[in-house]
């Protein structure tokens, strides 16, 4: 199955989305996370986060543009690249050390650094839907494909 999409009728869907996915990770997984402001990433992205055992806030790096989590089996870093103005950043923040084995992470606004970014396993768009949202799952290769069959709502 390369692509899927649910219906988010409130925050706590989107949230829940978020935590269903993170359940399913068994490898180190990368997520690229589309959609306008306002859309639902960092919802979605804190339902995730959570799922795999973090406790406080998650709020979006839009200044730091990296958030990292150190989580009981996985590091996780949370991205949010809006106000990166170019794309060599990544490289001076040495943004390969991120992507290790053991690391899960989300991109928000993956766009803002095509061509130095690893590939994603998956991408999420969000969009709106009146005052709902509605979610499309794309998959790049087979470990995407293993998440988006098992995944549901
Ligand atoms: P983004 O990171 O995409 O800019 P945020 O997650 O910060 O967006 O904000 C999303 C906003 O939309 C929040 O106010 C949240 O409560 C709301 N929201 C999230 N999911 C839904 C949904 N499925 N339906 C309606 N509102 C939602
Ligand atoms: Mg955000």
């Amino acid at each position: 199955m390369s692509s899927k999409t649910f219906t988010l009728k409130d925050e706590q869907e989107t949230v829940k989305l978020g935590t269903m996915l993170a359940q399913l990770c068994s490898q180190h997984t990368t997520l690229y996370l589309y959609g306008d402001l306002g859309a639902g990433k960092t919802t979605f992205s804190r339902g995730f986060i959570r799922a795999l055992g973090h406790q406080g806030n998650v709020k979006s790096p839009t200044y730091t543009l990296v958030e990292p989590y150190q989580l009981v089996n996985w590091q996780v870093y949370h991205f949010d690249l809006y106000r990166l103005a170019d794309p060599e950043e990544l490289e001076f923040m040495g943004i390969r050390d991120y992507f290790t084995d053991d690391a899960i992470c989300l991109v928000e606004w993956p766009e803002k650094g095509y061509g130095l970014l690893p590939m994603s396993d998956l991408d999420i768009e969000i969009h709106y839907q009146g005052s709902h949202r509605e979610a499309s799952l794309k998959a790049n290769n087979e470990y995407g494909c293993t998440l988006l069959s098992q995944l549901e709502l």
